[in-house]
């Protein structure tokens, strides 16, 4: 049982892949760290399409981002399998297909194995316990226990408490439906753009014995169809039995402006840490959660500004983040062309910007 009494050097609030790596970098400086979440096992249940990019793959695609092979330490156990081909895919189901190496994880198991590797470093973990509000230096729990840190961290995803109590930012959000399906599904990632997703995308995922396959959607772009509706109805081109039914909520706004505020710091989906071009977050909150982490530890060894955690950001991931939004933002106009625009649009001329596209790079090299 964690005391109350006591004064942590830092405060984590929920343990997801920002929460653990930030308190994994704390524990690591040395520092004493709690990591409060409510869930009693932190990562269930799946909310989530599981896909992340190699270590290689994201060399490419965040080349400021420093030892990747230390941060993004994925084990075969949560591993379901690798991929190396992505298909963008317009309504006529024509993909442009680009090699691509990713890995479809098990993400119940790799968010158990970020609490482990921080817990082995000396974070603690109190779980169970849902966080309602942030006092200054105090984190007040639901049940009534009050727990004191001097550096309190939001890490709570998309609803995070300190995030709604002291930030007024909003952030688009995109309502999202998944299922995982049993049955072979080929080799390839598929990102279906399209009416049948509006201003967001669907995507058909292949695991070890099935695939994960969802939908999301801009709810100002989907013209009276409920997210219900165009779920059932992309999932249901599928055959399979369904095991397991999720949902979830994705920023899409890209990164928030002010990730501190005095001692208090959001990293993660609370502080909008998504690329919003591909709805890519495990990764790049572990990039936040690290930078935070190690931000913290020089704060209390040195006094240095806890800004510096947004200055490294802005160094690390600003123009991917940059890209992205700016892609983002194109991407949401050209989706709400008529689909016969589309499929004449995702061509073989076209296919090299489409990828700049989806790889947060630059949309044209001329600016
Ligand atoms: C349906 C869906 C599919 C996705 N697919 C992908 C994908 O394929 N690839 C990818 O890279 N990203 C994907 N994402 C995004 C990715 O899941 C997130 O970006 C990532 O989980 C962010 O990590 P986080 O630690 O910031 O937040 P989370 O993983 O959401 O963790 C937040 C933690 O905080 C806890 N918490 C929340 N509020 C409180 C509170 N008040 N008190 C205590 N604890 C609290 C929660 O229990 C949770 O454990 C997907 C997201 C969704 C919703």
């Amino acid at each position: 049982m964690e005391e109350e009494s006591e004064i942590w050097d830092a405060i984590v609030i929920g343990g997801g892949p920002a929460g653990s790596t930030t308190a994994r970098y704390v524990a690591e400086g040395g520092k004493r760290v709690l990591v409060i979440d409510g869930r009693d096992s932190i990562g269930s249940p799946l909310q989530c399409g599981e896909l992340v990019p190699t270590n290689n793959e994201m060399r490419r695609l965040c080349p400021d981002v420093p030892d990747i092979d230390d941060l993004l330490q994925t084990p075969e156990v949560a591993i379901s399998r690798r991929t190396s081909e992505m298909h963008i895919v317009p309504p006529s189901g024509r993909p442009l297909r680009y090699p691509f190496e990713g890995m479809m994880l098990n993400r119940v198991l790799h968010d158990e194995w970020l609490v482990e590797l921080a817990a082995s470093k000396g974070a603690k973990f109190l779980t169970g316990a849902r966080v309602e509000s942030v006092d200054g230096e105090t984190v007040c729990l639901r049940d009534g226990r009050k727990f004191q840190g001097k550096i309190i961290v939001g890490a709570g995803g998309h609803n995070d408490p300190l995030r709604k109590g002291r930030w007024s930012e909003s952030s688009l959000k995109i309502p999202i439906k998944f299922v995982l399906m049993k049955g072979e599904f080929g080799d390839a990632v598929e990102l279906h753009f399209g009416s049948m997703a509006p201003g967001g995308y669907a995507w058909v995922f292949p695991k070890a014995n099935g695939a994960n396959i969802g939908l999301g959607i801009q709810n100002k772009l989907s013209k009276g169809k409920s997210l219900n509706s165009l779920a059932d109805g992309f999932i249901s081109k599928y055959q399979g039995e369904v095991t397991f039914r999720g949902a979830g909520s994705l920023p899409m706004s890209g990164s928030i402006k002010q990730f501190v505020k005095d001692n208090h710091l959001l990293v993660g989906d609370s502080a909008g840490m998504v690329l919003p071009s591909n709805g890519a977050g495990i990764t790049i909150a572990m990039i936040g959660g690290r930078i935070a982490g190690q931000a913290i530890v020089s704060h209390l060894d040195n006094g240095t500004s806890l800004h510096q955690y947004e200055k490294e950001w802005k160094r690390q991931m600003g123009s991917v983040m940059r890209n992205s939004k700016i892609s983002f933002k194109m991407g949401s106009w050209i989706m709400r062309l008529p689909d016969w625009v589309l499929n004449i649009a995702f061509n073989p001329i076209t296919k090299p910007f489409v990828w700049r596209f989806v790889t947060c790079r630059k949309p044209f090299i001329i600016f």
